[in-house]
């Protein structure tokens, strides 16, 4: 058993492939990347392993309050599990 956990987080990989960059300030070519985000919860390692969009032009993640908000449940969720596994509380 490995102390480190990934958990895969899928955001927008459908929606048209043009998309607003905040960078650039421009409507940009835009394609699907996936990539790591590291966090440690209770001394485990969690890896969330995001798909999202990127800007084509400066590789800006296009993210959105939305995917922001799903990745912090997402660790929060993970925290909890962590800490009740570490507690006994589930199976
Ligand atoms: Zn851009």
């Amino acid at each position: 058993m490995t102390d480190g956990l990934s958990y895969p987080c899928l955001f927008g990989t459908m929606t048209p492939v043009t998309r607003f960059c905040p960078k650039c300030e421009a409507h940009q070519n835009t394609r699907v990347e996936t990539w790591d985000e590291h966090y440690e919860c209770d001394k485990t390692f969690i890896v969330i392993s995001i798909t999202s969009r990127i800007c084509v032009a400066c590789g800006e993640a296009l993210g959105n309050d939305e995917m922001d908000q799903a990745i912090i449940d997402t660790v929060q969720s993970i925290a909890t599990s962590v800490g009740q596994r570490k507690k006994g509380l589930t199976p």
